[in-house]
Order: structure tokens, then C-alpha cells, then sequence
């Protein structure tokens, strides 16, 4: 151990001498070339002179010593010159480098920029068009649609007599197929009225919004036994007739799902920063998670029309109405046991 200390001492010692003498061999190389670049200095110009006068060859060596001397002189002096040259010359070059790069980058960013706000723009357009479309296709189909409905209904009646079973049942299945699409059509419509047809935001007590909605579904609310309660509601800047639709959407779904007890249905509110947290819970049959997102898509429905009446069309609603109100939507519920349905609102931020 101690012979192992004692030769890393050592060979630490060694080092240091080697480098001090390094330092030493350096620093007295560098004297010796300026000493001789000073002597050297002092002869050349005259050595070349008399070179030159005399044309003699024995002054070739002085001014050939002369000339290396210079050399070195050159290449220590150009050298240190060179070195800060350099040093400056890159730093230089950094700054010009990030100043392309910064330059570049934003001019990338602006360019981004401007394909992003094209982009939006065009969304925006495609966006408004879609829903043109669907509101003028939905609109317009109605009309051949309640045409198909009602002379098939006509020819069912004119010529009972004449028609089999099997061409009453075709009849039947044509009426049946067109009230369907009738039913889907409507839908859309409805969905496509909530940017096309929005009514100016205007002060309205949202207890009244709430009593017109339980209005409105009374028959179900008395058929099934529901208990129906809500928190205090505040008097905020909204469409009057969407937020009916909002409310009514989610009651009805509440009461529909229900488990074979009567529903018990709470509207909850609660102030969160500038805008209002809505709830509407209820003890009904719940939802599995793995289809929380998927209910808020257009037409999607978890169960046939023979268990649930309905088209899937409720909650894209409420969404649209919500997000309009720069809200979101959402679903927490436990399987077999209940689900609350949240949405925010934030009437200042409302898209027109
Ligand atoms: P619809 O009620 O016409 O089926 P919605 O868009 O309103 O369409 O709802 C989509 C689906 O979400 C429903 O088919 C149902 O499966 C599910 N759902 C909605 N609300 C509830 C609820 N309160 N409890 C259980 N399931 C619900």
C-alpha cells in the first residue's frame, strides 16, 4: 500500500517536472527565436542591399539565414496573428451561422405559420360547407322522402285489394325504410341548425330553461317515476332554445337508460374560473369506459332500437351546443350503476 503511494507520488512528480521544463523548453525556444528575429531584422534589409549592389555569392548565406529567420518571425508573429484572426474569424462565422440559422428558423416559423392559418382557413371554409351541405341535403331530401311515404301509403290504401301479402309487406318495409330515413334526416337537420340557425346569446334565467325542459319531457318523466332535482341556477348570457335542447338531451337520456328502479336524476353546478361546470347524474344502467369518447360521435349508439329507441344523435348535440360556448363535454359512470354526464360552458367565449 505504501509502495504503491510512494510510486504514485513519483511518477506525480515526474509529470510536473516534465511539464516545467516543457514550459521552460517552450517559453526559452520562443526567446531564442525573437532574439534572432531581432538580430535578423537588424542584418536582412542591409544583407539584401549589399546582395544586390555587390551581386557577390558569399552574402547568399547571411541573407539566407536571414530570410529563415524572418520566416520564423513571420510564422510566430502571423501565428499569434493568425490564432486571434481565427478566434475572431470563427466567432464571426458563429454569429453569421446562428444569425442564419435564428433568420432561417423564423422564416420557417412564418412560413408554418402561414400554412397553419391556411390550413385553419380552409377548415374553416370546408367546415362551413360541409354543414351547408348537410343542412341543404337534409333540408331538401325531406321533400322526394315524405313523396316515397306518402304514395306508398296511398297505393297500400287504394289497392288493398289488388296488392298480395307479399306486396303489402314490400310496401311496408319501403314506408318503414323511408320514416327511418326521415327520422335520420331530421337528425342531421338538427344537428346542422345548431351553427346554421344559432339564435344571438341573450340573459336567461337557466331555471327556466330547465322547468321548459322538464316540460317538454313530462310524459316520460311521469311514465317512468323519475325524481328530478337541481342545484340553484344562475341567470347567464345563452340561446335559449339550444340550452332547452342541451338539458332535455341528457334528461331524456337519463330517464331512457334507466335500470328498472325510477330514475333519480341531480343537476349540479358548480362556478369554476370564467366559466360554469354543469352535471347531470343519474342511477340508470351506466356505460363501460372503453366507450366514454365514442358516444359523442354522430350516430353511434350502444344498443339496438328494439332495446332503446333513438338514433344517436343526442349527445353530438349537446357537444356542438357545448363547444360553441368554447365548453367541453364528458362522461364519467360506473357499469350497472349510474352515470354524470359534465359539460362546461364559458358564455363570454361564445363562436358565432
Ligand atoms: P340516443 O339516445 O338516440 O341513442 P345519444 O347520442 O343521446 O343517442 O346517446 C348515444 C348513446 O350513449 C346511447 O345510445 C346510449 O348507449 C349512451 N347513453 C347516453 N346517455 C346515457 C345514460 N345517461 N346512461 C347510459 N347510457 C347512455
Amino acid at each position: 500500500m505504501n509502495s504503491k503511494f510512494k510510486e504514485e507520488r513519483m511518477r506525480f512528480v515526474i509529470i510536473l517536472i516534465l511539464i516545467i521544463i516543457s514550459c521552460l523548453l517552450i517559453y526559452s525556444i520562443e526567446l531564442i527565436l525573437r532574439t534572432s528575429i531581432l538580430v535578423a531584422h537588424f542584418f536582412y534589409f542591409p544583407s539584401i542591399l549589399a546582395c544586390l549592389w555587390w551581386k557577390k555569392k558569399g552574402l547568399i548565406v547571411p541573407i539566407f539565414l536571414a530570410t529563415i529567420l524572418i520566416i520564423f518571425h513571420l510564422i510566430l508573429d502571423y501565428g499569434v496573428f493568425t490564432l486571434e484572426t481565427i478566434n475572431n474569424f470563427l466567432r464571426g462565422i458563429s454569429l453569421v451561422v446562428v444569425g442564419i440559422v435564428v433568420s432561417s428558423l423564423s422564416e420557417q416559423i412564418s412560413r408554418r405559420e402561414i400554412e397553419f392559418n391556411e390550413i385553419m382557413e380552409d377548415l374553416k371554409r370546408s367546415n362551413e360547407d360541409l354543414q351547408q351541405f348537410a343542412y341543404v341535403a337534409s333540408h331538401d331530401l325531406q321533400e322526394p322522402l315524405r313523396a316515397i311515404v306518402s304514395f306508398s301509403q296511398l297505393l297500400e290504401d287504394k289497392y288493398q285489394d289488388k296488392i298480395d301479402t307479399d306486396g303489402k309487406e314490400f310496401i311496408h318495409f319501403i314506408t318503414e325504410g323511408a320514416k327511418k330515413m326521415n327520422t335520420l334526416i331530421k337528425d342531421l337537420l338538427s344537428y346542422s341548425r345548431i351553427t346554421t340557425h344559432a339564435q344571438p346569446p341573450k340573459l336567461t334565467n337557466l331555471e327556466m330553461i330547465l322547468q321548459d325542459a322538464l316540460f317538454n319531457l313530462h310524459e316520460s318523466i311521469k311514465e317512468s317515476g323519475a325524481v328530478i332535482t337541481y342545484d340553484k341556477m344562475p341567470i347567464l348570457k345563452v340561446d335559449k332554445t339550444q340550452f332547452i335542447q342541451l338539458f332535455q338531451n341528457l334528461l331524456s337520456n337519463a330517464i331512457k337508460f334507466r335500470r328498472k328502479e325510477p330514475p333519480r336524476i341531480h343537476i349540479g353546478l358548480k362556478k369554476i374560473n370564467s366559466g360554469w361546470l354543469f352535471s347531470v347524474k343519474d342511477n340508470g344502467i351506466g356505460i363501460e369506459l372503453e366507450y366514454f369518447n365514442k358516444l359523442f360521435n354522430i350516430f353511434y349508439r350502444l344498443h339496438t332500437k328494439e332495446e332503446y329507441s333513438g338514433t344517436g344523435i343526442g349527445l353530438p348535440i349537446c357537444k356542438k351546443i357545448v363547444q360553441r360556448y368554447g365548453g367541453k363535454i364528458w362522461v364519467e359512470s360506473k357499469f350497472g350503476k349510474g352515470s354524470t354526464f359534465f359539460f362546461t360552458i364559458f358564455p363570454e367565449k361564445i363562436k358565432d
